[in-house]
């Protein structure tokens, strides 16, 4: 089978290596239009906070290695068309005159995602900043060494830490945010605020409830670089450096438009064995739909995590549908120096939303400090009214459906790193697992000082204690 992959990066190669396992004989050729494959977008914070070396790691792949692998790989080609009827591609390498063509007998759309850009009339890379591939890494970095104050419009997961990252460069940040909490996809207000907190005392000046109306570039003649001026809905005019804009992705599915069902945002719909509505074509990654069996719904969900498993199964399914994919939970983990937060499932507001009569329990854990070498450390151990507190701690909020106790979300944050727990949790909501059944799954012996009892037991307990509050 001769079978075309467009896109290179995390869901275009994952699927491109598992087809060479899963079907030996068929050609497989991938197009990508840039110079590499495998960029991992979250090496940029990583990078803007100083760690040089992260750049030259960014990719897990370099091209060579993909063509070693028996994989027809063609970088700095663009497909510029696609016609679904004929099933054909038509495509330009870098020093093709005219576009080339061929055949296929099975398309994987896998051409990712855009940051969403609305108009603002600031210059890209000079007023206006975007985080996504490499170059705009290495812009931000300029930026940072000659700029004093920024505006970051959204707070969610890119906001929120380009805010935090800015801040900790000593640039004076105002993060704006159109609802009256951060992250409100991922978190529910307790947890939002603590976050909200946590920025603001880093130096991060939020403005939530606030939209940004308009935009207004200032030319370099007048200062030393060119500034802007953003309008707030409430009256007020924040004067910057530049503006860093953060409000979602879109799919890029520009290529199929008109020849496949769309829904979410323009996402290309997709099954669960990643077909499209043409029965040679698939989608995964990016640019298709995700289904998220909490709500019932196909949702424009980019994520990386999903972008693999969706790359793995249409490996599996492109001659036959075989297997279909696990639901997602919406698994995700910050990448914030010194502070992470992780989530899984869906928050209490939109359990609601969604008709779940829902609970939440909420647990913090304060840890033991131990003099080390460097002065005070944490130990890792939990404490109860222990006497030496480090300034460490985690916090723990549980989403549940009161009349069967079926865990829906976990929400985790915090300055020591408990996000593994969210994993386990993940696969608790894909297997429908309720509360009591993960309070006696058998989890090693986490002990804490005066306290023997692992999260799951102390979750379970805070639940029990809800449900008999409610029903007394
Ligand atoms: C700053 C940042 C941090 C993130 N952190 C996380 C995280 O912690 N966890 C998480 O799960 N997700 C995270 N994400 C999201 C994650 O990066 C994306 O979900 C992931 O990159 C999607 O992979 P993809 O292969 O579907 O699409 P993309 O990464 O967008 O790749 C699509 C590829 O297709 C190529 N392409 C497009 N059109 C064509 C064409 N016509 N011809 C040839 N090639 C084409 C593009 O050049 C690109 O290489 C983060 C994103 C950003 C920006």
């Amino acid at each position: 089978m001769n079978i075309v992959i467009i896109g290179g990066n995390h869901a275009g190669i994952a699927a491109a290596i598992r087809i060479r396992e899963e079907h030996p004989k068929d050609e497989v050729i991938v197009f990508e239009k840039k110079d590499e494959v495998t960029f991992v977008s979250q090496t940029i914070p990583l990078f803007l906070m100083g760690y040089q070396n992260i750049h030259s790691q960014a990719n897990y792949a370099t091209p060579e290695e993909i063509i070693n692998q028996g994989i027809n790989l063609k970088i700095q080609t663009e497909v510029i068309s696609i016609d679904a009827k004929k099933k054909m591609v038509f495509y330009r390498g870098e020093n093709d005159k005219i576009p080339r063509y061929l055949y296929y007998d099975r398309l994987i759309m896998a051409t990712g995602s855009y940051p969403n850009l609305p108009p603002t009339g600031g210059k890209l890379n000079e007023t206006l900043f975007l985080l996504k591939e490499r170059k705009d890494a290495e812009s931000i970095e300029n930026f940072i060494s000659e700029a004093h104050q920024a505006v970051v419009v959204g707070a969610g997961l890119v906001g929120v830490e380009i805010a935090r990252i800015l801040a900790q460069r000593d640039i004076n940040v105002t993060l704006i945010q159109s609802n009256h909490r951060i992250l409100d996809k991922y978190l529910d207000e307790g947890s939002a605020l603590e976050v909200e907190k946590q920025l603001e005392k880093e130096g991060v000046t939020l403005l939530l409830g606030t939209r940004v109306d308009s935009y207004h570039t200032i030319d370099k003649k007048i200062w030393s670089r060119p500034r802007i001026d953003v309008f707030t809905s409430n009256g007020k005019i924040i004067s910057a450096d530049g503006v860093f804009m953060s409000v979602g992705f879109r799919p890029n599915s520009f290529l199929l438009a008109g020849q496949v069902e769309t829904g979410d945002r323009g996402a290309i719909i997709v099954d669960k064995y990643m077909y499209t509505s043409d029965p040679s074509i698939l989608a995964i990654g990016d640019c298709s739909t995700t289904y998220m069996d909490l709500t019932k719904e196909n949702i424009y969900n980019p994520h990386a995590s999903d972008a693999f498993r969706q790359g793995l199964i249409a490996a599996i399914n492109c001659h036959e549908k075989k297997k279909e994919i696990m639901f997602t939970t919406g698994t995700y983990k910050f990448n914030m120096d010194g502070f992470t937060i992780a989530n899984t499932g869906i928050t209490l507001n939109q359990a609601k939303k969604f008709g779940y009569d829902a609970e939440e329990v909420h647990y913090q854990n304060r840890y033991l400090a131990r003099k080390g070498n460097s002065g005070y450390e944490s130990t890792g151990t939990y404490y109860h009214k222990a006497e030496n507190i480090s300034k460490d701690y985690s916090s723990i909020y549980l989403i549940y459906e009161k009349k069967t106790l079926k865990i829906l979300g976990l929400q985790v944050l915090g300055t020591v790193d408990i996000s593994q727990y969210v994993n386990i949790i993940s696969l608790a909501i894909q297997k429908g697992v309720t509360v009591p059944e993960v309070e006696f799954t058998d989890f090693f012996f986490e002990h804490g000082y005066k306290n023997p009892l692992g999260f799951t037991k102390i979750l379970a307990a805070l639940v029990r204690k809800k449900e008999r509050e409610c029903e007394s």
